[in-house]
């Protein structure tokens, strides 16, 4: 098959979960695909991956390489690694520019490009983020549990981040770099819990061999921990996509979508992080690439259904 001169049933933006999961239904209905991903899955930096069933505690580059092996076990899937550029709509379908210069012609599209994380400015936080340093305690609460946590974050959302966390460890350290983010009430529930609160900005974090152990502040203080929790701001990835093509997105900066992943545009499907941001887990997004490509197969199929009769 020459990849670039075809015109696919689908092109997948993103290989991720979401986008593999899509690629493994149309491949197994034999639909033409072309996968296109630039291989920055969010976990990448995290040192295992927890709560898919059957492969709890995997490390992500090993889940990875089964995926992409069960995936391009079906020949009419291609695989570019590359990045997408832009996206332009066609008379009937889409037209794809990659970085490399190439194009990629599609009749429908499913965008499953994930977020992509910024992390605040505090020294030293690299070393930790992804081993005991982590952003969701469905996924890495149970490594942590029952130590000492520091929860680092300025969002508003920090109060309800610590009472779920608190289900894992009850000896937690709220700092809302320099931000003054909690009201008294909720200072005040923190303090009726044993919960200390640090206003200060957050200068450093320090420890070994990827063991956060201390928080320094700029006040000159510093906490001892076994570990934290940091709220990155989170960046879709598809956001200028969606701009151009005029998908609605939802409050969050997700695109919204049906369901079945079906976006406010016609011919277009998006699935996993870039679609609907939380849950964020590894299941939910091959959840709903599953679900976005029986949703785009309905599509072409109905399409052929009609044409057939007209022939
Ligand atoms: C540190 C960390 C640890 C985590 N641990 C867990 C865990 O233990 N369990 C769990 O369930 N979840 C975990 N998650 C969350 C999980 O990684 C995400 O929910 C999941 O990866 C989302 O899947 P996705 O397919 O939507 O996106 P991603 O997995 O992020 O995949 C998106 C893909 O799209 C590609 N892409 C982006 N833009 C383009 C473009 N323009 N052109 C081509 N390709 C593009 C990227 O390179 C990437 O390969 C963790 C996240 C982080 C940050």
């Amino acid at each position: 098959m020459e990849k670039n001169v075809m015109k696919y049933d689908c092109a997948i933006v993103g290989g991720g979960p979401a986008g593999l999961n899509a690629a493994l239904v149309l491949g197994r209905a034999k639909r033409t695909v072309a996968l296109l991903d630039s291989g920055k899955p969010r976990n990448r930096i995290a040192h295992e991956s927890h709560g898919y069933l059957t492969r709890d505690r995997i490390k992500p580059g090993e889940f990875r390489k089964i995926a992409y092996e069960e995936v391009l076990y079906y020949p009419s899937v291609q695989h570019w690694q590359d990045e997408v550029v832009d996206i332009a709509r066609t008379e009937d379908g889409f037209s794809i520019q990659l970085a490399s210069g190439e194009s990629v012609q599609a009749r429908k599209l499913l965008l499953a490009t994930g977020l992509r994380e910024e992390l605040p400015e505090i020294e030293g936080l690299e070393k930790f983020y992804g081993k005991t340093v982590f952003n969701c305690p469905f996924c890495d609460g149970w490594e942590n549990r029952d130590r000492p946590l520091a929860v680092i974050s300025s969002s508003p959302h920090i109060f309800h981040t610590v009472k779920l966390l608190y289900n894992w460890s009850k000896e937690l350290y709220v700092c809302t770099n320099g931000k003054q983010s909690l009201d008294s009430e909720q200072i005040e529930e923190f303090k009726a819990r044993g919960i200390q609160v640090f206003e200060a900005a957050v200068t450093k974090l320090t420890g070994q061999d990827g063991q956060l152990e201390q928080v320094h502040f700029a006040d000159g203080t510093q906490i001892s921990c076994r570990g934290g929790l940091i709220g990155p701001e989170l960046i879709n990835n598809s956001s200028s996509f969606a701009q151009s093509l005029g998908l609605e997105t939802t409050e969050a900066g997700g695109i919204e979508t049906s369901p079945f992943g079906k976006t406010t545009v016609e011919g277009v499907f998006a699935a996993g992080d870039s679609a609907y941001f939380m849950p964020a887990q590894l299941i939910h997004a091959a959840s709903s690439g599953s679900k976005a490509a029986a949703s785009i197969l309905a599509d072409l199929v109905e399409e052929e259904w009609e044409a057939a009769a007209r022939n």
